[in-house]
């Protein structure tokens, strides 16, 4: 029956992890995956995830079906960390907030939604560059793209004038996909100024903004900065999608939990969109997983475990910080010629180091150290043991 299907493309992150684990040699770096690791390269729990755990298994709880959007307290504090408590559509009570598969299941529950009941301009504009997974997951919802410039090579900083630009020639209707902090691939973020800019020329032209916060926290190390764009597009009246992903922020990755928002202006029309929403993921997946949400609410609703979340998030990014700084620096001392002042300007998990392909091969192949084609490192994956022998390589490949 099946003789005929072709092999689908590989998974470029997951095929790097590969290879890299094939490698026998004792140097070996991998850069390419996007997931948090200790100062030495281990996977890391949360301590208030543990604890959190602890807490759940000791209500000896059941496993029961869970509602199909998922348990109110829990879909109430992801609206409430990604809006802040005080937000004018949590208190009138307009958003749709709907557990998901994590980011990626609330991405592909918002496209599935907008495919479904977007009766405007159905085109989605990506930054270019973005995350690989965007485009696959419009593609697989049929929803045509377009690209607008975000990543400007000559100053390796965000080209604001050329995203305004892009937008501003946008069909009136068309979706804006924004990251809300910490943009992967680049690590470059827009500052407070631009993302006024890019908010009034997405209101200028009538588009929709579709937020992916899969990364809040780990930017600056605080929650609330890094929902800064979030809250100031809704102080400015946008009625914002948002996919939030607690993969990164509480290290909860193959635990699959995640939030989507829509923000719909009136209670009737959220409690319509919120039936729309149970409708799609009954015949998808009928129901969320229990147990990742648990870990999730437990910690959002509980004032002494949130405060020792939000120290361990702030652990998480200034590691990553510290990191950045060291790596800069051991290639600045080793007297490379080129500018690296981009490695500490960028945030987030990830640094677009500006190596080219080539470069990159070298890397991979005469040094063992892993990473994706387009000079993506996750910052995370370096630790003071193996930043100087990074340091040296990259140092090596561009002189
Ligand atoms: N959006 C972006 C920009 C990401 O980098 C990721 C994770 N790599 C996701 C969404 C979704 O991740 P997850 O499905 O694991 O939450």
């Amino acid at each position: 029956w099946w003789g005929h299907v072709p092999a689908g493309a590989p998974d470029v992150i997951l095929g790097i992890r590969d290879t890299y684990l094939k490698d026998p040699h004792p140097k070996k770096v991998n850069l390419g995956v996007g997931a948090y690791r200790d100062d030495d390269g281990k996977p890391f729990v949360l301590p208030s995830v543990r604890r959190a755990e602890e807490i759940i298994y000791e209500k000896c709880l059941n496993h029961e079906y869970g509602p199909i959007s998922g348990e109110p307290p829990f879909t109430e504090a992801c609206a409430k960390l990604a809006f802040g408590e005080k937000s004018k559509p949590l208190c009138e009570k307009t958003n749709a907030t709907v557990q998901a598969l994590s980011g990626t299941g609330a991405l592909r529950l918002g496209f599935e939604f907008i495919s479904r009941h977007y009766n405007k301009t159905r085109e989605i504009w990506l930054p270019k560059p973005t995350w690989f997974n965007h485009p696959q997951i419009c593609d697989a919802v049929c929803l045509p793209m377009k690209s607008y410039r975000y990543f400007a090579p000559k100053t390796l900083g965000f080209d604001v004038d050329g995203a305004v630009e892009d937008l501003s020639k946008a069909p009136e209707g068309a979706i804006v996909l924004l990251h809300a902090c910490a943009h992967n691939p680049t690590g470059i973020d827009p500052k407070k100024h631009e993302w006024e800019r890019l908010s009034k020329v997405i209101k200028e032209r009538k588009l929709f903004p579709f937020f992916d916060m899969a990364y809040q926290g780990f930017a600056t190390g605080d929650v609330d900065n890094d929902a800064l764009a979030v809250r100031m597009f809704v102080d400015h009246g946008h009625e914002v999608m948002v996919a939030q992903s607690f993969a990164k922020n509480m290290g909860l990755y193959g635990e699959r939990v995640g939030a989507l928002t829509i923000l719909c202006g009136d209670p009737e029309t959220t409690a319509r969109v919120m039936s729309q929403l149970k409708v799609i993921i009954r015949t998808i997946y009928s129901n969320p997983s229990i147990n990742g949400s648990r870990i999730v609410q437990e910690i959002l609703t509980s004032p002494e475990l949130m405060k020792q979340w939000l120290g361990d998030v702030k652990s998480m990014a200034d590691r990553v910080i510290s990191m950045r700084k060291m790596l800069r620096s051991a290639i600045e001392a080793a007297g490379n010629k080129r500018t690296w002042n981009h490695i500490t300007d960028q945030i987030g998990m990830f640094c677009y180091t500006g190596l080219n392909p080539e470069q990159v091969e070298r890397l991979i192949k005469e040094f063992h150290i892993y990473l994706t084609k387009d000079g993506r490192i996750s910052v995370a994956g370096i630790t003071t043991k193996n930043v100087g022998y990074v340091a040296e390589c990259m140092h090596k490949v561009t002189s």
